[in-house]
């Protein structure tokens, strides 16, 4: 039997929690990559018109280069 300590359950609940949301991510008519001032109007757009649109950025914040500060 596995041993059960704070490690193996974290890993367990991310796994669980990455199945779910990479299968409703997948469930889309577009795919975005880039949350930039680019990939957030595109996603506006299809959005608009009821496309099924996931947007994904790799940084922890939209906005792209325009992020800057
Ligand atoms: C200092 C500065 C000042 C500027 N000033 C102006 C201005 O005054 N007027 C103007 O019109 N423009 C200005 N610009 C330019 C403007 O910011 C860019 O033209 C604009 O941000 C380009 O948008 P974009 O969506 O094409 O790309 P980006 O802004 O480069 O966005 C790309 C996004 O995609 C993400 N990404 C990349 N690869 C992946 C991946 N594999 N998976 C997921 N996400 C990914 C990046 O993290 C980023 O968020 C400025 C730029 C800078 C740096």
């Amino acid at each position: 039997m596995m041993p059960l300590d704070e490690i193996t359950i974290t890993k367990i609940i991310l796994e669980k929690f990455s199945e779910k949301f990479i299968a409703k991510a997948l469930d889309v008519d577009v795919a975005i990559a880039g949350g930039g001032p680019a990939g957030l109007v595109a996603g506006k757009y299809l959005a608009e018109k009821g496309i099924k649109t996931c947007l994904f950025e790799r940084k922890l914040s939209v906005g792209g280069q325009a992020n800057f500060r």
